[in-house]
């Protein structure tokens, strides 16, 4: 692959990927990529081994964030990029989010206690030594523990969200979740819109207006979600709501099975020009690249 793709949107061992943030970057170093994006879930944890890695291979780094926001038809994602060391109110902000994963994978393990399948929090832990542990942890635990045979069923029957199992997180607002990472100099994005499948262009066009009048900068077009059409969609959306577009893979490792760093399913592919973009709103915007 060329040098002029991108990847900004990825997973480590700090949250529920399986690579270390140093490998993951190594992988996007040996694959072409211009430049990547480390967006672990409720965690900056790995931004800095990763930035490391990134200059010493002379690869384009982003550092960035994937928090969850609720409205009244679900859960939302947000990716922060170009995240600072964190202010006070980031790093309190962001134990809130962690703390709140822990409460809610524990009484995801008591409901499956009381399904007869028991399992502790310690189980769950040894298979990451991340610190945002979630779902992807408990179907992996689920497996080893012999209760399902694969992830998928662990989704399926027990931790997915029509699934025996599965406790809703308390999450905050997206007017919440986008002032926070924007009051943070971010540039914040709208993630994988139309990765639920509840989502239509109706609602998209206006959780946009909201959106970009809270702080909002992108809308992720190119995801290993979005098919054609999906990015065709997220494109013309962006043009008439004058957010600029980004996109990545959402790889997780070996914690999602058949998604690939820099191409997704296979037939993804980020522009490096959506980057270059992104950076002269920067710029533009007095802020740092
Ligand atoms: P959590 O952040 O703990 O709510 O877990 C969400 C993660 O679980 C997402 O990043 C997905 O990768 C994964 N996930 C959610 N639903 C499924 C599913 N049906 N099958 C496999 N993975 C899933
Ligand atoms: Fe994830
Ligand atoms: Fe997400
Ligand atoms: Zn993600």
């Amino acid at each position: 692959m060329s040098g002029r793709y991108i990847d900004l949107h990825t997973h480590s061992a700090v949250s529920d990927g399986t690579d270390e943030p140093a490998e993951l970057v190594k992988k996007a170093a040996r694959l072409g990529l211009a430049a990547v994006a480390l967006t672990d879930h409720d965690s900056l944890a790995g931004l800095d081994e990763a930035g490391e890695a990134a200059r010493a291979l002379g690869i384009d780094f982003v550092r960035g964030v994937e928090i969850a926001v609720r409205d009244d038809f679900g859960e939302l994602h947000l990716l922060g990029l170009w995240m600072p060391e964190p202010s006070a109110r980031m790093r309190e902000a962001l134990a809130t989010l962690r703390r709140q994963r822990e409460e809610r994978n524990q009484a995801m393990l008591d409901a499956l206690r009381r399904n007869g399948m028991p399992l502790t929090m310690e189980e769950v832990r040894a298979v990451s030594k991340g610190e945002a542990l979630g779902r992807p942890h408990i179907a992996r635990s689920l497996v080893d523990k012999g209760y399902v045979a694969s992830r998928k069923e662990a989704f399926d029957r027990y931790i997915g969200w029509s699934g025996s199992a599965f406790v809703p997180r308390a999450l905050v607002s997206p007017k919440e979740g986008i002032e926070l990472l924007r009051g943070e100099g971010a540039t914040v994005a709208l993630a994988h819109p139309f990765l639920s499948r509840l989502m239509t262009q109706e609602r998209l066009d206006d959780l946009l207006s909201d959106f970009r009048a809270w702080g909002l900068s992108a809308l992720e077009a190119y995801h290993n979600a979005h098919d054609a059409r999906h990015v065709r969609v997220c494109t013309d959306m962006a043009a008439r709501h004058k957010l600029l577009l980004t996109g990545g893979s959402d790889y997780h490792g070996d914690n999602k099975d058949g998604i690939a760093l820099a191409v997704g399913r296979g037939n993804m592919r980020v522009p490096h020009w959506v980057l270059s973009a992104l950076r002269d709103q920067r710029k533009r915007q007095g802020l740092w690249v």
